[in-house]
């Protein structure tokens, strides 16, 4: 048995950012990961990234191998792909919005920023239960995949990274540490990467189209990897059965740009799409990326609110050991700083969203878009969790051209009060688990309002 500060589960990019992070600051880190040390970051994902959270973890940005393409914006399609919208969101001073990237080499540069840090990795490391004194979190039993040998490791806490697996969440006994997702909450989700005969262009454009024909309660994605190479999924609402892989093939048949691609990989996936889970901790543990359900709820990417996670975490578990405090209040200052300043309140707000465009179905898509009934400014509003109130400019003029679907106006207000409202109670999130009980049936209330299920 070996003896820590901090167990890492899982190397993923919420746990190799935080292991990093966590090293720099003077902690003993050991982080076990399942997989063997040089496929770390081998994930089916649609590899797109944004640019501002690498620059908010500190994150130097994609060059070389890893780099697939310098993305500028990205364009949202009704069915038709008569029309779209587009989205940019550069910062002052930023070359491109974001990045499309190689996932493996991703993986393996923030796993070799964790180990120069200090961090111990120890792959081939199946962690299967955690191991609890007295309802708190002392450490991990893991198998060595290699030897099957069984292993115990003890730390100060513990942390579980390790993906949609949630290996230690789904062992957990907590009212606000929820043990399963709902599959109506996830995306599940198939895609290839393909070689087209000719290269993609516009090449530093992602497309989205919504289509529920294809991708019921989700959507189609096309990224651009360089020259001809894309990326290409779907992501399906869960628990209605869908079969993305057969929805998927049926795709590609409608459009002739897919005609005769070779398919360089394909696999399956899926991800949660909900609000974030009640509560990032308990007693000696703590919950990032995709098990902390840190995934906007919209498109579905994990990646970069992951290591923001991680980012938030590491100080505060650098406290929560220093002031001898690792219990749920020690640690709760984690829960504070990812939802009243970080990425929660926008996936908490987004999840409302979520909700409203899978009511919706493809003649509403077309409506909206071919109408203009929302604008780019609107989308990045929403996006940054404001909600969908329809701006002033033109508000007069686009009411107008909505009253045929006067009903989806209605909704999309109504909607957008509520993910106002979400905004502002996840910015006024609980400074102590003592408040946190009332707090939460406001946030119930605001789902049950819509008639969503929280
Ligand atoms: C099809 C698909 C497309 C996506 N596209 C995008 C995209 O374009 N952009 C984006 O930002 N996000 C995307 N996502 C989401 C993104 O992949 C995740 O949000 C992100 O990888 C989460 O990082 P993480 O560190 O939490 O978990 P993961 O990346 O899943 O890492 C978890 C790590 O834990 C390890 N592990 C699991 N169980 C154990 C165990 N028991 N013991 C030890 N180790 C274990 C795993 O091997 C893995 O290395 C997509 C997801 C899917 C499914």
């Amino acid at each position: 048995m070996s003896q820590h500060d901090l167990i890492v589960v899982g190397a993923g990019p919420g746990g190799a950012h935080l292991a990093k992070e966590a090293a720099q600051l003077g902690l003993d880190v050991l982080v076990l990961e399942r997989l063997s040390r040089n496929r770390v970051g081998d994930k089916v994902c649609g590899e797109g990234i944004a640019l501002h959270h690498l620059k908010n973890a500190g994150i130097p940005y994609p060059t070389g191998k890893e780099l697939g393409n310098t993305i500028n914006s990205i364009d949202i399609y009704p069915p038709s792909m008569k029309n779209y919208i587009t989205v940019s969101q550069r910062l002052e001073g930023e070359p491109c919005d974001g990045w499309t990237i190689d996932r493996i080499y991703f993986g393996q540069r923030l796993l070799g920023y964790a180990e120069k840090a200090g961090a111990h990795i120890q792959d081939h490391a199946n962690v299967l239960d955690p191991i609890f004194d007295n309802g708190t979190v002392i450490g991990v039993k893991y198998k060595d995949t290699k030897t099957n040998a069984l292993h115990e490791a003890h730390a100060k806490v513990t942390v579980d990274a390790s993906g949609m697996s949630a290996s230690l969440r789904r062992k957990m006994k907590d009212p606000n540490i929820e043990q399963k997702i709902a599959l109506r909450d996830q995306a599940v989700c198939y895609r290839e990467i393909l070689e087209l005969r000719a290269p993609f262009e516009p090449a530093d454009r992602c497309w989205i189209i919504m289509d529920d024909q294809f991708s019921p309660g989700g959507y189609i994605w096309i990224f651009p990897r360089g020259g001809n190479v894309v990326n290409v999924g779907l992501g399906t609402q869960g628990g209605q059965g869908h079969r993305p892989k057969e929805l998927f093939k049926h795709f590609l048949t409608t459009n002739p740009i897919f005609k005769g691609a070779k398919v360089i990989h394909g696999g399956g996936g899926a991800a949660p799409i909900r609000r974030p889970l009640w509560s990032y901790v308990a007693n000696g543990i703590v919950f990032v990326g995709d098990t902390g359900c840190h995934v906007n709820p919209i498109h579905g990417g994990g990646i970069g609110s992951a290591i923001e996670a991680g980012h938030v975490a590491a100080p505060v578990i650098k406290q929560a050991i220093e002031a001898g405090d690792i219990s749920t209040a020690g640690l709760w200052q984690f829960n504070v700083d990812y939802n009243q300043k970080g990425y929660g309140q926008k996936i908490a707000s987004l999840d409302l969203m979520r909700h409203l465009l899978q009511e919706v179905g493809n003649e509403e898509f077309e409506f909206v878009i071919n109408n203009r009934i929302l604008t780019t400014e609107d989308l990045l509003r929403a996006n940054a969790g404001e909600g969908l109130e329809l701006s002033a400019i033109d508000k007069a003029g686009r009411l107008l051209r909505g009253l045929r679907k006067l009903g989806l106006l209605r909704r999309i207000q109504s909607v957008s009060r509520a993910m106002a409202k979400m905004l502002a109670l996840y910015q006024t999130f609980p400074e102590s688990p003592a408040q946190f009980d009332p707090w939460k049936l406001q946030v119930i209330q605001l789902y049950q309002d819509l008639g969503y299920q929280p």
